[in-house]
């Protein structure tokens, strides 16, 4: 048995009616202040999504708080353990939705939304040559990791979604395809999308690929990489049977891996993967030029 780290991590998300979010964000913020809790969090009137990071009594005092709530009393929070804090401060912020997608439809995931697999049922489904898999994220997440056959979307931000899958899913509306995030949460509003334009057979990874890779008895299987997270980790491991398997490369000479990070030049800030010995040729910026247009801005 591996010895209990000192911190978590928790991933959590409920679609349920918030009544006055933003006066709630506020007092949210303060509670997570004073708990001395790190992360993000964000509120809408739809509901709450966040992830934070905290010691062990910081998360459980969170996590009994939250469910004495009669509206968070069966909030599902996904764990993982960590060395430390993976987030720099604590933001609490309120949102017109809890993920971005502005499609004119209104998507309640609470009234209609993918069927939920669990690990083992989306296991079996991701070995059916006849079931569909899609990636339910950005094309730089699925970059450096993704579920074996899933196909990739051309998307840099969720928002892009449904005009994507209008121009390039269209002859699949009859087939039945499984989705999948890294909670659980994009994926609600991305199957209640893909049912309201007619697509017949929409299920969804519950839990998301945090989930799955935590269930004692998938264990990850047939995921390959790593899986891209929004904190200080950048990319954690999913697949704890086979060999772990580097399906990224370097951005500048192509090499396997799958570490990000961003142009040293604040201008371009582009987020790229790296080898080590690419990142001490090109200084951490993505080009000569970056690197030529921050010296030069250092001159001024
Ligand atoms: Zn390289
Ligand atoms: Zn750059």
């Amino acid at each position: 048995m591996d010895v209990q780290k000192p911190y978590r991590i928790l991933l959590y998300y409920k679609f349920v009616p918030i009544e006055n979010p933003e006066e709630f964000t506020q007092e949210h913020l303060d509670f997570c202040k004073d708990l001395g809790l790190k992360g993000r969090i964000l509120i809408s009137k739809e509901g709450i999504n966040g992830t934070v990071s905290g010691t062990i009594e910081q998360t459980n005092t969170y996590m009994e708080t939250m469910h004495r709530d009669p509206r968070f009393s069966d909030l599902w929070f996904k764990i993982d353990e960590a060395d430390g804090h993976t987030f720099k401060k604590m933001h609490v912020r309120h949102r017109p939705e809890l993920v971005t997608f502005r499609v004119d439809k209104d998507l309640d995931p609470n009234r209609k939304t993918g069927n939920y697999l669990e690990p083992k049922e989306f296991y079996a489904a991701l070995q059916d040559e006849d079931v569909i898999v899609l990636d339910g994220r950005n094309d730089y997440e699925y970059d450096i990791g993704h579920f074996r056959r899933a196909i990739r979307p051309e998307v840099e931000s969720f928002k892009e979604f449904p005009e994507w899958i209008r121009e390039n899913l269209g002859d699949y509306k009859d087939k039945k395809i499984i989705t999948y995030c890294t909670g659980g949460i994009r994926c609600e509003k991305l199957t209640a999308f893909m049912l309201e334009e007619g697509f017949k057979d929409v299920a969804q990874l519950h839990g998301g690929i945090v989930t799955y890779g935590n269930d004692p008895e998938v264990k990850g299987r047939l995921w390959d990489g790593k899986c891209y997270v929004f904190d200080e980790r950048i990319a954690v491991p999913i697949n704890h049977t086979e060999e772990d398997v580097v399906i990224g490369k370097c951005y500048h000479c192509g090499k396997p891996e799958d570490r990000y990070i961003n142009c040293k030049y604040d201008l371009c800030h582009r987020q790229h993967v790296v080898c080590p010995e690419c990142e001490e040729k090109y200084h951490g910026y993505c080009s000569p030029d970056c690197e030529q247009k921050d010296l030069e801005l250092v001159k001024d």
